[in-house]
Formats: C-alpha cells, structure tokens, sequence
C-alpha cells in the first residue's frame, strides 16, 4: 500500500472526497476500493490498479491468540509488527521504524542482523492499519501503539513523528498520543526533540545496566551517549512534559542482575531523575547469548528496587511460542530458508 499514492491519485478530487476516502481506508479499514462507493467507478479501478489495498504479510498466532506477530513484505526486506491483546478492548501494537537496525545492541536479534534502512510514515502507518484490519474481524480496535518493534524510532525521527501526528489524527485513527509510546536506547538528541513536541507522547528508555561500563558492552550506542548526560536529558524532558517515563530493564541471567546491580540501579534514578519514573522488569525472550533471569531472582531485584522506594511493574510475557522479542521472527524466517 502507497499512501502517497492514495494522495496523487486523488489530488483534483475536491476535499470532502479525500476526506471520505481517508475515513474509509484508516478509520473503517475497508480492504477493498469497491467499498468506497462515493468514488466513480473509473477512479475506483485506478485506485485497484496501481494503489492495490492488500498488505502482504505472513502471520504468526501464539497459541492464546493473545499475540500476533506479522512479517510484512516490501521488496527490499520485511518488517516485523506485533499485535498484543490484553482484553477488554486493549491492544497494543508494537511497530518497527526501520528495516534492520544500524546499533547492534548485544541482546538483539535485529541489532544483529543489520541495517537496510529507515521506513517512511506511511510504512509504519501501514503496520498499525494491518493490525486495525485484523481487529475489526473482532468488532476490536488498536488502543496504543508502542515504537518497540525493529530499529531505534529516534534515529528516524521526522517519518517517526509524521506516523505518529497521522495515527493520532482524529480523521483516521484516532489514537491517542498518551495512548503512543516511543521506546529508546537513549539517543540523547532525539530525547530533547521529543521533549519539544506538543503532542504527550510516552517515552520508555531502554536502560539494561545500571552503569556506563556494563551499557557499553551491551548497548555500542550508549559510549556516545553516556548515561550522565542520557539521565540529564530524560529528567528535563520529565520537567518540561511532566510526564512518567518508563525505564526498561531486561532481565540477563548474571549479566544485569545481581542484588548488587539493583541497589545501584535504583541509586542512579533517584539521583539522575528524581521523580516520575517506573522501572519496568522484563523477562528475556532467550537467544543462543543469553538467558533469563530466573524468577526468584528476578524477585529479588525487584524487592530491592521497591526497598528503595522505587516504583517497578513486570511486563507480561507475551509471545514467547511464536518468538516475540524484537527481531526474531526475521531471523527464525531466514534460519527455516537455509535450514
Ligand atoms: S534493541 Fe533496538 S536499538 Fe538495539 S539493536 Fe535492537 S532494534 Fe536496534
């Protein structure tokens, strides 16, 4: 699909018009140009042809059905979006903002498997109207969107802000921009930008060590974005927005998770940031590096963080049957085609 095109296409059409062509295809999801009857028969068939509504995805359903995982097809490479369904009409979708990813943090399977490169807007748009599609067979919509997906959302910043303005647009999607979050690994610049948008978008820092020395390891991306100046700029962006920000912490077996690591942990965000954060525990979908915590000590590190009078919530573990962590399904495909 070519939102771009959709636009071309429909350019000497008067406004009105493009307005009902939008309501039908980002905020019905129609899947087919028949539907819009308000368009002549000729534009119709145009559209068809050279503007084919299809997405060609291949999907993975966990067992539960609670996560979807779809591998969508473009012709240099395939992005990878998730759909997580919580109940009660709360779904999160979890979309990429590149093809790839240029950092290569340690634990990540896309950081492993390079870069090809940044998807415009209407990609990523696409990734959430493929899941709206999917829902609407369930009288459901998509509630939030998290940028959690393939490659860092900060390093692709405008087409990262264009989605977001589209999806949040009360004409199409109407999602909410508390409902959005964008994750990081701590792109220092792209945190005050953030900071200077009007829309509330949450921010959700991938934090993983609690000091330069084991960062540095796992995540290249952090010696140029050290964690005194990283913790310097979430705080203002918390000052200036007031709004919490969600720390994300994987939880490595004996690499990031010792009683010691938590009482450092929870040291450096009392002191770097002060107030209004989480820190959020989450168990490693495991790769052929690393393991997981082990729950008991995953609890552990959690008492000492809430010892310390700091907030923590446990993501839940979603999707570990049809490999959910970012990445994997990539690299499952590419082993099935050599394999
Ligand atoms: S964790 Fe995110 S930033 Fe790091 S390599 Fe993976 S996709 Fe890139």
């Amino acid at each position: 699909m070519d939102i771009k095109k959709i636009q071309e296409i429909l350019k000497d059409e008067p406004k009105f018009r493009i307005k009902q062509v939008y309501q039908a295809v980002f905020a019905k999801f129609i899947e087919n140009w028949d539907e819009v009857t308000v368009l002549s028969l000729a534009l119709r068939e145009k559209l068809k042809a050279e503007c084919p509504l299809e997405i060609p995805a291949e999907i993975l359903e966990s067992a539960d059905k609670n996560t979807v995982k779809a591998a969508i097809d473009y012709d240099d490479g395939k992005v990878e979006a998730v759909l997580m369904r919580h109940g009660e009409n709360r779904n999160t979708v979890c979309v990429s903002s590149q093809i790839g990813c240029l950092l290569g943090c340690e634990f990540c399977l896309t950081g492993q498997g390079g870069f090809e490169r940044s998807l415009n807007f209407y990609e990523i748009v696409e990734q959430v109207l493929f899941f709206a599609r999917y829902l609407k067979k369930y009288n459901e919509r998509v509630s939030n969107i998290v940028f959690m997906g393939m490659g860092e959302p900060l390093m692709n910043y405008e087409e990262v802000m264009k989605a977001i303005r589209f999806l949040n647009d009360k004409e199409t999607f109407n999602i909410g921009a508390r409902k959005i979050s964008i994750s990081t690994v701590g792109i220092i610049d792209g945190i005050k930008k953030l900071a200077a948008e009007p829309l509330q978008i949450n921010l959700a820092l991938s934090l993983h060590a609690p000091d330069d020395e084991l960062r540095n390891q796992l995540m290249p991306v952090s010696k140029n974005n050290p964690l005194p100046s990283l913790l310097k700029a979430v705080k203002s962006y918390i000052e200036r927005t007031n709004r919490k920000v969600m720390i994300e912490y994987l939880m490595l077996d004996k690499i990031n998770d010792s009683s010691a690591q938590a009482q450092r942990l929870a040291d450096l965000l009392k002191a770097g940031l002060g107030r209004l954060f989480m820190v959020n525990l989450i168990s490693y979908n495991e790769t052929q590096k690393f393991k997981t915590s082990p729950a008991a000590v995953i609890n552990n590190f959690k008492k000492i963080l809430e010892r310390e009078g700091v907030e923590v919530v446990q993501r839940f573990k979603f999707g570990r049957d049809i490999e959910g962590a970012c990445g994997q399904l990539a690299k499952q495909r590419a082993k099935n085609k050599t394999g």
